[in-house]
């Protein structure tokens, strides 16, 4: 009755599990939830005032599916000046994040194709390229004072079917940073091997300590890599679905088919407010910011001061993923915690095979939240160590 590619697919171990939230909380039942990476503050005012507005001045139609000139442009340039990658409208295309994740891989991927990715990585890579018929090979971080992605452990995962590197600065569910020299060894390696690189950059104006690189600013590999970025997590704009993809015009040209044979475009009043995001310029994304690192800097002591936790200092992003040494599958841990203690956490093996003895907790809550969920996890891990 179902096609086998979506069969085999698996579902989202971070959606699935915020569906299931949402629906005890329905119940009534008082769960604290870390699962999704998702800005608790609301949208800035100017920004749902500008899509307000587009929706009193009639902006209910179709628009362009590359995305409306305006803020074609204004990506263009922000890129341009925020990232360092050249760019011009034409390199632009609107749409939804994950969309232009998705789109990128239909774009380059044939059946038997093969894409690296990291592990751990986010939930979603190994099934899109799955969707497009490819192999996903995930080529595991290394664990040293932090996490590190090997460029020679990308190189050695290399084959003829390899057709696409994808990164992921800062790293979800890490909170890693690739350094640039990093970068400039998977781009040589990309060079070499004749690939494109995806890189996702969702988390580039969360980072604590380092200066975010963009590896599309490297001027001889710029028509390798399609950079993928939006306002979900940087604008506290997660129900807007809206994002953006650079890349070469070809490479543009070929994601907007896919866009017009599925989303046709984002709703115009969608990109208003976008518009007004990139307009109004940076302070409110800053603000956000430091209140994400002031709890940072509150959770990671907390988590490792119970027993049996450890957990680094990420450098970027809003997330925690720590260790346990309960030798329960982080899945099975989950949902203990879950129905025991009231609260919700990813299980590390959602993100891959090297994320097993971990769980990812998103710290984008409120600091009152943290606190009383930090102090269940840490009850529930005594009990259960008696
Ligand atoms: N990217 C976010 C997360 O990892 C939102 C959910 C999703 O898209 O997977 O929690």
């Amino acid at each position: 009755m179902f096609s086998k590619r979506i069969r085999d697919v698996q579902p989202s171990g971070t959606v699935m599990l915020a569906n299931k939230v949402k629906q005890m909380k329905n119940q009534g039942i008082d769960v604290i939830s870390f699962t999704l990476g998702e800005p608790d503050f609301p949208t800035p005012e100017h920004i749902i005032d500008a899509a307000k507005q587009a929706l009193d001045d009639g902006m209910t139609h179709y628009v362009q599916s590359t995305g409306i000139p305006p803020l074609r442009e204004a990506v263009a340039a922000h890129v341009t000046n925020k990232n360092g990658i050249k760019a011009a409208s034409d390199n632009i295309l609107i749409l939804p994040t994950k969309f232009a994740l998705y789109g990128t891989i239909q774009a380059l991927v044939d059946p038997g194709d093969e894409v690296i990715h990291p592990d751990p990585g986010w939930v979603s890579y190994g099934p899109m390229i799955e969707l497009a018929g490819g192999v996903p090979v995930p080529v595991r971080m290394r664990y040293k004072d932090s996490w590190v992605w090997e460029p020679e452990d990308i190189a050695s995962k290399v084959t003829d079917r390899t057709k696409a590197i994808i990164l992921n600065t800062p790293s979800n569910p890490t909170g890693s940073i690739i350094s640039a020299d990093t970068l400039k060894a998977i781009g040589d390696i990309a060079e070499d091997h004749d690939l494109r690189i995806i890189s996702d950059e969702i988390y580039e104006n969360l980072v604590y300590e380092d200066t975010h690189f963009s590896i599309g600013s490297i001027e001889r590999i710029r028509d390798r890599v399609i950079t993928i970025s939006g306002f979900s997590k940087s604008y506290a704009m997660t129900g807007w679905r809206v994002g953006w993809m650079v890349a070469d015009k070809e490479t543009v040209k070929m994601v907007n088919k896919l866009q017009q044979h599925s989303l046709t475009c984002l709703p115009a009043f969608v990109q208003m407010g976008a518009l007004a995001a990139l307009r109004e310029g940076d302070e409110c994304v800053r603000t956000m910011k430091e209140e994400f690192r002031a709890r940072r800097n509150m959770v990671i002591p907390m988590l490792n001061e119970i027993d049996g936790v450890s957990c680094e200092m990420p450098r970027g992003a809003f997330y925690a993923f720590f260790r346990t040494d309960l030798g329960i599958p982080s899945m099975e841990l989950a949902d203990m915690l879950l129905q025991k203690a009231h609260v919700s956490l990813t299980p590390g093996s959602a993100f891959g095979t090297a994320g097993e003895s971990y769980m990812r907790m998103s710290y984008a809550a409120s600091r009152d939240e943290l606190t009383e969920g930090i102090g269940r996890i840490a009850r529930f891990i005594s009990s259960l160590k008696g």
